[in-house]
């Protein structure tokens, strides 16, 4: 034999045992082809827990858990070795304390020279720890992605409530929990129940806790350990009501400082339980999902009314630079308006001025003149009186002062002072007067209202006939102004009462519109309304409607 046939060799018998004894991590048995343990290693004495005497000579069955044995499993598992040469599996074994373990066996069939079986090698490894770790990153992977499902739902939904029940309802399934919660601390201390799973009918959102199971509402995160071993009135009440015996209940944490804790979440359990770590910090995960989501809830709310805020302000900006706008409208067209009797003033003036320095005349020529600019000294004293009206109406409201008033006279009177102005504008001015009562109204401002109407109706209805009307029906008086000229379009009947708002053009009409509003609140003033009967177009007619006996407090309010 050569040194290379040495080699191939198998090695003596007694040097296989050392080798195969020195093997702690494998139980290495031998088997006779009915399954009896020969020999066995150090290995296989640690992992199993027999001495020697026990095993060796009697079956290898023994290793195997009950089920395994009457399922006739053992040997299934010789015959696969001996028909395929070697059969590996992987499955429980039991110690001879009775315990289990999770172990990885192969077994080989050994056959003589002449193909002959002879029996088994079997070789079996202790995979408890791996399994038990594998076990462990499985779970550990199956809260994560548990975790990963809340927060994505945090971030979808923008109602808390939703949220809590999800989270409750998924944290329940995960632990493989009877009963979880979502509790809200109240400014009272009471923890009210939000949200939860395994809780008896009708207790979501009613049932509160009493107190905080937080030592001066911790702000750090802490878990609490079994239910049964808390004394709090918290934990107590918890168990109570949900039959917990374990539990861990952990804060979720406020966004502010004036609420440092919001509320909590527990996870209970109806048979003693001990919450491992991996447990403990995914509810601690859970519960810092929550209070992002309740601090992102509040931060969007907050927005949301901060936007509404810059809304109002710039509704009131704007209303405010509308009113700017409509002050510097008026001032443009009030310095146009007064211009303009000025400029006649003036030039009647300089006319009286030059008749005297050139060609003394006698004074009777010069009266025209000297009427002419009386007139024009009259419209302006008429439009600062307007003004300064408008004025006082939005500082103070109308000064009244009611006395005995002859109706019938006073549209009378008020109608002649008109005539002129008629005749002027080719008008023909026509009054009816069918009342003969007398009223408790202010002469001068009641006056006033009218007069605004009839300068409309002549400035307004040039050329064509105005019409005064007045009657009384005994406890109020109608007065109507009508006239035949351009009327008003639809769309502007509705503001034409207001402050300076006009339905014509400036370039075409003079005017401040003023005059209607005047009119408005001085009628108003006396308890009456003043109002657009008809003349949409065609023609307008005003009618003013004021009681004979205005209760005399009443006053308009400063605009
Ligand atoms: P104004 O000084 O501009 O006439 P008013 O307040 O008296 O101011 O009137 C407001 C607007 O109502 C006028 O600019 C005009 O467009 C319209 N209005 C008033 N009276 C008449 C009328 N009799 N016929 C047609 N339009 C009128």
């Amino acid at each position: 034999m050569n040194q290379e046939q040495r080699a191939l060799e198998p090695p003596p018998r007694n040097e296989v045992r050392v080798v195969v004894d020195s093997v702690k991590d494998y139980a290495i048995f031998q088997l006779d082809v009915d399954g009896t343990v020969l020999t066995w290693n150090a290995g296989a004495r640690d992992i199993k827990g027999y001495s020697d005497e026990e095993v060796i000579g009697t079956s290898f069955t023994r290793f195997y858990t009950r089920e395994d044995q009457l399922a006739g499993r053992p040997w299934q598992m010789l015959n696969e070795a001996a028909r395929a040469g070697r059969f590996e599996d992987e499955g429980w074994r039991v110690r001879k304390d009775g315990s289990r373990f999770w172990a990885d066996v192969v077994i080989s069939a050994v056959r003589d020279p002449g193909g002959q079986l002879t029996g088994f090698v079997k070789i079996t490894r202790d995979l408890t720890e791996r399994r038990a770790a594998e076990e462990a990153t499985r779970r550990r992977a199956r809260l994560h992605a548990v975790a990963a499902e809340i927060g994505l739902k945090a971030l979808e939904s923008p109602r808390l409530q939703q949220l809590f029940v999800y989270a409750a309802e998924a944290v329940a399934s995960v632990l493989e929990l009877d009963v979880t919660a979502v509790f809200e601390l109240r400014s009272d201390d009471a923890m009210v129940l939000r949200a939860g799973f395994g809780w008896p009918e009708g207790m979501i959102g009613r049932a509160s806790m009493p107190g905080a199971p937080f030592p001066d509402h911790a702000r750090m995160p802490v878990a609490f350990s079994e239910l049964a071993d808390e004394t709090d009135p918290f934990s107590v009440s918890l168990s109570r009501e949900a039959g917990a015996v374990s539990g861990v209940v952990v804060p979720i944490l406020g966004s502010t400082d004036a609420a440092p804790v919001y509320g909590a979440l527990a996870a209970c359990s109806r048979r003693p339980r001990v919450f491992d770590d991996d447990a403990k910090h995914f509810l601690l995960e859970v519960a810092t999902l929550l209070a992002a989501a309740i601090s992102r809830v509040r931060v969007s709310s907050a927005l949301r009314e901060a936007e509404h805020e810059t809304i109002e302000e710039r509704v009131a900006r704007e209303r405010a630079e509308d009113a700017l706008s409509a002050r510097d409208e008026f001032i443009s067209v009030a310095a146009h308006e007064l211009r303009t009797p000025l400029t006649s003033l003036q030039l009647k003036l300089q006319a009286l001025e030059r008749s005297l320095t050139f060609a003394p005349t006698e004074p009777g020529k010069l009266l025209p003149r000297v009427n002419g600019a009386l007139r024009q000294v009259a419209r302006l004293g008429n439009l600062v009186e307007r003004l300064l009206d408008v004025a006082r109406l939005s500082s103070q409201g109308l000064e009244m002062g009611f006395a005995e008033v002859d109706v019938g006279q006073l549209v009378r009177e008020t109608a002649d002072d008109f005539r002129e102005q008629a005749r002027a504008a080719g008008s023909s001015l026509t009054v009816h007067v069918e009342t003969k009562a007398s009223a408790r109204w202010d002469h001068h401002r009641m006056v006033q209202a009218i007069a605004n109407l009839l300068s409309n109706a002549l400035k307004y209805g040039a050329g064509h006939p105005v019409v005064v009307r007045a009657w009384d029906d005994g406890s109020s008086c109608l007065i109507e102004v009508e006239d035949q000229g351009i009327g008003i379009p639809e769309d502007a009947v509705k503001r034409i009462f207001a402050r300076f708002e006009r339905a014509v053009s400036s370039r075409h009409y003079g005017g401040l519109g003023l005059g209607l509003y005047v009119t408005r609140e001085i009628i108003e003033a006396h308890g009456g309304r003043a109002s657009l009967e008809r003349g949409r177009s065609q023609g307008a007619c005003f009618r003013l409607e004021v009681p004979l006996r205005p209760e005399t407090a009443t006053r308009p309010q400063a605009s």
